[in-house]
């Protein structure tokens, strides 16, 4: 159900800085086909009176009323479609009104219904289907359920619902499991059995919750002790989500059973356990289709043209996400609001209020209405997208035939011709599917990391295999080269000693024959004969000194062959410092691409933004930091979205991040105070980033850059930062207060002015930075600050102010603070004064404070006075819609000497 706007909460405390939400995925719209998809063989095509187009018969006004989503974005008109089905008499009835005859009688081949009002008149009514006793549930389904579960299978959301009297078949037509026999079949088991059969497991996904919402409280029927589940609702797009629900993945049609069983045991128990029936209660089964569509372009191409080819081949997929709700409501019968069933009157009230919402919103679209009270149940919240707003939606109501209940059938059938003129737009919910893409880079990096580890390693051992093979061959030469020397030596020694001994012998003989004449002669051949046995040694010799050269000479090849071998080596050591080099380089490459990521994921944000920001003739947004419009993206996408970017900055590591706040490129430097903005704003971050010194680097950022945007969000993740009390200190101790007011004298954007305050406005409430900061210009900054007018700013001023003047008060009161306020000091009162009585509510709240605070003390009594401070208090004494306020300013009036004087003085009766 569209809701008027009026989603604008100002800031008024801690948590103001962090705002909206955008999600990470570019969502893009197409038109519907508006019957069944006749693309699909699955489904025969039997084209559906209850989901055709809008017929020219009843034609109400396009959509929503209070703006929302189906506005900004064009869409198909598809009327809620209403199908009326008959109960067949029961046993009692049977007995009880056999001589009566039905209340109601059906013309199904003309699609009508005539209600008996006495025995000579009726009155008529037209529904898209009329479904008689003896339809079957196979018919009832296909009829009502199985287009809106084919839109749902195709990306759009899809509601279907029965109402009626509690007794008519509302569960029969929705719930019934068929295990008795499987053609009684209900709506959810045969939607269930469509979905498995048309999803493919390996990309898409199936995921159920159950939920039952008794007396404004939404209990989890698949975990009972969850039993206050929060409904949170996105302003832009109006989608409601469940945060605290369970939801479980469904694979088969069996796990499903299993899962309604166990609902429907867990609601007969908490009826029991509350002393109710279940027809009091409102049962919703919430199934989430999301589904990759396969090979396709997205519908509008999210990259403006200008996107780099590594950005194209980084193309994330496509998937369509489609929510088919189903809901069997409490029975539509008026309930006993004497108490007597057991509950109070205040309890009869509650247990019917959210169906009666439904009914004054219904009537509220149906009469194109300008106020839709979509707010004032749970049920007309959880089911805003159903009515008027972008769902395909089918209403089944439920009569009994005894005339005994004539009025209770009559408020349902014009309940249902009432629902029969609510229009809604359909809407694709098609986005890109940027976690997956993650994952899929992930994987790459894996493999390119392990496949060069693997190299590396095999390398390295191919070079130690051939260095120990070169080794081993040198020392055999060198042992073999030594034994040849060693042998030769030997020989050689071994010769010369035996032709020495000869000599000796020869020259004995000689000696005896001396005298011997005849002999001389003989003597003189011996010696030429030994001669000749010399020069046969020298010969001998000779060739024994050249067999040494030849030696030599080998010796010396192999020297040079293990040279050669050195080089080799050296040759295996340079090509192991390339493989190094090249590592680096693949180092670098994996760091570059997480960067791209980085890059990629923010165009994304940024295009995500600008589509969101760009419908003609829509209304500028409110002023959101863009801090926490990812903050909340994270928080928003669900924990899959959170974990994915999470992870991406583990990836990429704070210390990378916090080193790109100074890289030359400016855009470059944009993207990086972001993320340390979208990380600021999680409190679990904070600490990291201040102890990495992301503190230092954002207030440097102020004062070095001249870019507004980088101011604005540094300043928004400053004011994150100076949340907690030790990174006040350390912000002031940095000289924050004079970077601030800086930022502040130049800024002209509206949003910067409001971080910045922001930023001070938390320095403010700070016990012992009081001194310090006055001392620094902290409250003239302030009150510069306001001359801007923009009232967002302005509350922050205020939260500012009435943080001071509660500390001061504070130091006052336990005495180590002495004298005028250092607010009234700086000029600040007639500020107070004025806007005390703002028409904005947080700037009034906060200034009414502040004058309470400093009204405490006497110090200040006369300033305020003369400033007019006092007709504020007496006003607040008698207007101010917190009693707490009233009481205190009532009290302080009362009690102080010279406001009792100036009272009297101004005639003020009091
Ligand atoms: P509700 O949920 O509206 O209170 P139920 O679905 O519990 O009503 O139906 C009340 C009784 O009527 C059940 O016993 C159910 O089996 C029976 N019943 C309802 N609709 C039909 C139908 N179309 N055919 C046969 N029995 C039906
Ligand atoms: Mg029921």
């Amino acid at each position: 159900m569209a809701s008027g706007g009026g989603n604008n909460r100002n800031g008024t405390h801690r948590n103001s800085l962090k705002g909206t939400t955008t999600t990470s995925t570019v969502s893009t719209d197409k038109p519907l086909s508006v019957n069944s998809n006749p693309s699909k063989p699955a489904f025969k095509n039997k084209s559906s009176p209850l989901t055709g187009a809008s017929s020219g018969l009843r034609k109400s006004s396009p959509g929503s009323l209070g703006g929302g989503a189906a506005k900004d974005d064009a869409g198909v008109p598809g009327r809620v479609r209403v199908a009326v089905r008959l109960r067949p008499r029961n046993a009692e009835e049977s007995v009880a009104d056999a001589d009566f005859a039905d209340c109601v009688e059906l013309q199904p081949e003309l699609k009508r219904l005539k209600l008996r009002k006495n025995n000579w008149d009726t009155d008529t009514y037209e529904f898209d289907e009329v479904l008689t006793e003896f339809a079957s549930q196979k018919r009832v389904y296909e009829v009502v359920a199985k287009p809106v579960v084919e839109g749902v299978l195709d990306g759009y959301n899809g509601t279907i619902m029965a109402y009626g009297q509690t007794g008519t078949g509302k569960t029969y037509t929705l719930g019934r499991l068929g295990e008795e026999d499987t053609a009684n079949r209900g709506i959810m088991v045969r939607a269930m059995e469509d979905i498995l059969a048309e999803v493919s497991p390996e990309i898409d996904s199936v995921l159920v919750s159950y939920l039952q919402l008794y007396m404004e409280s939404l209990q989890d029927l698949l975990d009972p002790t969850n039993d206050n589940i929060s409904i949170v609702e996105e302003p832009k797009s109006g989608d409601v989500s469940l945060p605290g629900a369970t939801l479980v993945e469904i694979r088969d049609q069996q796990s499903f059973l299993e899962l309604l069983r166990l609902g429907e045991a867990h609601r007969h128990a908490a009826n029991t356990k509350l002393n109710t029936e279940s027809s009091r209660s409102h049962a919703l089964l919430m199934v989430h289709v999301k589904r990759t569509v396969k090979g396709r372009e997205p519908a509008h191409s999210s990259d403006n043209g200008n996107s780099t080819s590594m950005a194209r081949s980084l193309r994330p997929p496509l998937v369509r996400k489609g929510k088919l709700v189903v809901v069997d409501l409490a029975g539509s019968e008026r309930i006993d609001k004497s108490g007597s069933d057991g509950h109070t009157r205040e309890e009869a009230k509650s247990i019917n209020l959210s169906l009666s919402a439904l009914g004054k919103c219904i009537n509220a679209l149906a009469e194109n209405s300008a106020h839709v009270p979509v707010r004032d149940s749970k049920l007309t919240r959880l089911l805003r997208d159903s009515f008027g707003g972008t769902a395909r939606t089918s209403l089944v109501i439920t009569v009994g035939p005894s005339p005994r209940h004539r009025g209770e059938t009559a408020s349902t059938i014009m309940f249902g011709q009432r629902a029969m003129k609510v229009e809604n737009m359909l809407k694709l919910k098609e986005e890109f599917d940027y976690k997956s893409l993650a994952r899929r880079l992930d994987i790459q990096l894996d493999k390119l990391i392990m496949e060069h580890e693997r190299k590396q390693k095999a390398f390295e051992v191919e070079i130690e295999r051939m260095t120990a093979e070169a080794q081993n061959r040198i020392s055999e030469a060198e042992r073999n080269y030594a034994d040849a020397v060693e042998k030769e030596r030997l020989k050689y020694q071994k010769d010369y000693m035996e032709s020495i001994k000869k000599l000796e012998e020869k020259w004995m003989m000689n000696q005896q024959n001396q005298g011997n004449e005849r002999k001389m002669v003989h003597i003189a051949e011996e010696v030429a004969e030994v001669k000749k046995l010399l020069s046969k040694e020298t010969s001998l010799r000779k060739a024994a000194e050249e067999e040494v050269d030849n030696l030599k000479s080998q010796l010396a090849q192999l020297k040079m062959s293990e040279a050669s071998a050195n080089s080799e080596i050296l040759k295996l050591r340079k090509m192991v410092e390339d493989e190094v080099c090249q590592k680096e380089k693949l180092e670098g490459e994996i760091s570059m691409l997480q960067s791209q990521l980085l890059h990629l994921s923010f165009e994304a944000d940024e295009t995500r933004k600008r589509l969101d920001r760009g419908g003609p003739g829509k209304v500028p947004g409110r002023l959101d930091s863009p801090v926490s419009q990812v903050r909340s993206q994270l928080k928003d996408s669900g924990n899959g979205e959170k974990a994915s970017v999470a992870k991406l900055f583990e990836q990429v590591g704070l210390q990378k991040i916090l080193s790109l706040l100074e890289a030359e490129d400016a855009d470059v430097r944009i993207h990086a105070v972001k993320v340390v903005a979208n990380l600021a704003a999680e409190e679990t971050n904070q600490q990291k980033i201040v102890e990495a010194g992301g503190l230092k680097s954002l207030l440097m950022l102020l004062g070095s850059s001249d870019d507004e945007t980088i101011h604005r969000v540094a300043a928004g993740a400053i004011a994150n930062l100076a949340m907690n009390e030790k990174n006040q200190e350390l912000i002031m101790s940095q000289g924050g207060i004079s970077l601030l007011s800086t930022t502040a004298s130049h800024a002209k954007d509206p949003q910067t002015l409001r971080m910045v305050a922001g930023a001070i406005a938390n320095l403010c409430g700070n016990d012992k930075l009081q001194t310090k900061l006055r001392g620094e210009g902290g409250i003239k900054a302030l009150l510069e600050i306001v001359k801007c007018g923009h009232p967002d700013v302005l509350a922050q001023v205020a939260r500012g102010i009435a943080n001071f003047a509660k500390c001061e008060s504070r130091a006052s009161t336990q005495g180590s603070k002495t004298g005028r306020s250092l607010l009234i000091e700086d000029g600040a009162l007639p500020w107070i004064v004025q806007n005390a009585n703002s028409d904005a509510s947080p700037i009034r709240r906060h200034n009414e404070l502040a004058l309470c605070h400093l009204a405490q003390h006497e110090v200040n009594a006369k300033d305020m006075i003369s400033e007019g401070a006092l007709w504020e208090l007496v006003r607040i004494s008698q207007d101010c819609p917190r009693e707490d306020i009233r009481t205190l300013a009532h009290r302080t009036l009362a009690s102080s000497p010279d406001f009792i004087a100036g009272l009297k003085r101004l005639r003020i009766n009091y």
